[in-house]
């Protein structure tokens, strides 16, 4: 397991006796990058100096809205030149607002903070942000710099789900403290659940903020992993998945050096999912793939079809996993008799077996493939995606005509052969439609999915 702290002030005199130790024990618990956020020109500064030290710590420069009223055009241009000339200098902050303790004015604070949001759009830097007591001003200002593509994070979150749904909507990460663990913290939990994993970061904002169970500590990295937890409870996936998740995100937005290899096979939760091949007879105008290569974690883009070898060799040990499913980048059954020989491979180890299709196989290969099926997928998720052939063909953009009823045509051959089916649409086609595609499903003996609109995997 990988994890990344995305803000943490080892940069404190907190951390000056241990920091060794600090380091080792985050080592010791998956902790392969941490960002130390400046919070001023001495801690920024410190913050560069720990990062050429430590290869695992990253620096970002900033000016924290306490220290607004300290800070004058030279800090600015110093700030900005430690960003311009170190390559582990990876973000701006901790810039942003606090109104509640106000120890500097609100204006200079907004002034400041101005500036250093301009800096980081012309450097082209993430930002890492503070908002206390501040929500309208704060999203006020960054919502003035839409389109000018800045990117970011909100650090110890404190507001609520639809404060979290404004931020979420200008396209910022979020990420929470060690706090959210308190049992008194429910509505941040229920922030959290609020924020899609994609745009999940770990941190622990160590050295305050100590989750629980070690909440009377001083925090540090390594306990990250309590966070980690929690997420997996709230977010209904396993641990290694919030890791992984979460890794790829703060790898993504920070430039932190992590490789992320394709993936052939990928876990989530405990399926093992199959990446074959990433052609597709449909060009689907809410295709996953034309918004990132990624998928829960997971680079699906292929630079090339894999072969049978490899797939079993990225497969590895499926004893622990509950089902294969035939999913990825694409539509499985483009790769047939590479579909039938894994899945033969796989029931020999009676495991079960899942496709996930457009259900246009017998279309693509130019004759009914199902009795080739039979016995070797036990069930078989179909995207039905609309009522009718023309809703189907102007959102799912087919190669062929007559693919909505060759699809159809498909599930009813798989429901006569004992292939459990599952119809699915997404909840985007309105309500008049979900409850079409609902009534065809039970028309035709088959299951039913609904499927939230960009939440993949
Ligand atoms: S069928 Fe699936 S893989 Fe193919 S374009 Fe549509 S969403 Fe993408």
């Amino acid at each position: 397991m990988q994890l990344i702290d995305s803000h943490c002030h080892l940069n404190l005199g907190d951390f000056d006796k241990d920091l060794d130790r600090v380091l080792t024990n985050a080592r010791n618990a998956g902790v392969v990058r941490i960002v130390v956020p400046g919070t001023n020109l001495e801690t920024s500064a410190k913050a560069v100096s720990l990062a050429s030290k430590y290869p695992e710590v990253f620096a970002a420069v900033g000016v924290h809205p306490h220290d607004a009223d300290k800070v004058d055009v030279n800090v600015l241009n110093e700030l900005k030149g430690m960003a311009k000339n170190s390559r582990k200098v990876v973000a701006i902050g901790e810039i942003g607002l606090d109104y509640f303790r106000n120890l500097s004015s609100p204006q200079n604070q907004r002034k400041i903070f101005d500036a250093l949001l301009e800096t980081a759009i012309e450097i082209r830097k993430p930002v890492i942000l503070h908002n206390r007591n501040a929500d309208n001003d704060f999203f006020e200002m960054l919502a003035s710099k839409r389109g000018r593509g800045l990117t970011g994070v909100v650090h110890c979150f404190s507001g609520s789900p639809v404060f979290a749904e404004k931020v979420l909507d200008l396209g910022l990460c979020i990420s929470f403290a060690g706090n959210i663990t308190y049992p008194k913290a429910v509505e941040l939990r229920e922030s959290a659940a609020y924020v899609p994993i994609e745009q999940l970061l770990l941190e622990t904002d160590a050295p305050y903020l100590s989750p629980e169970p070690k909440r009377t500590d001083r925090n540090e990295p390594a306990n990250v992993k309590y966070l980690v937890k929690l997420y997996a409870e709230i977010h209904k996936l396993s641990e290694d998945d919030i890791a992984r998740i979460t890794t790829h995100n703060a790898n993504k937005l920070f430039a932190l050096g992590l490789n992320d290899e394709m993936a052939l096979a990928y876990p989530i939760r405990d399926s093992l999912y199959l990446n074959i091949t990433n052609e597709c007879s449909n060009n689907c105008t809410f295709c996953a793939r034309n918004a990132s290569d990624y998928v829960k974690g997971h680079n699906l883009k292929l630079d090339h079809d894999p072969s049978a070898e490899e797939l079993m060799k990225a497969m590895g040990d499926i004893s622990m996993y509950s089902e294969v499913v035939f999913c990825g980048f694409g539509e499985p059954t483009c790769k047939l008799e590479l579909l039938k020989t894994i899945a033969a491979y796989v029931k020999k180890q009676n495991k079960k077996v899942r496709l996930n299709t457009n259900g246009q196989g017998s279309h693509i290969n130019g004759r009914n493939i199902v009795d080739e099926l039979k016995g070797l997928v036990d069930a078989a998720s179909i995207s039905l995606n609309a009522p009718n052939a023309a809703l189907y063909n102007e959102i799912c953009r087919p190669a062929s005509g007559r693919a909505y009823e060759g699809m159809l045509e498909f599930a009813k051959l798989c429901i006569a052969s004992g292939i459990k089916v599952e119809l699915t649409c997404l909840d985007n086609i309105g309500e008049d439609n979900v409850a079409a595609c609902k009534a065809i499903a039970e028309k035709l003996g088959a299951g039913f999915r609904l499927r939230h609109f960009n939440r993949v995997g």
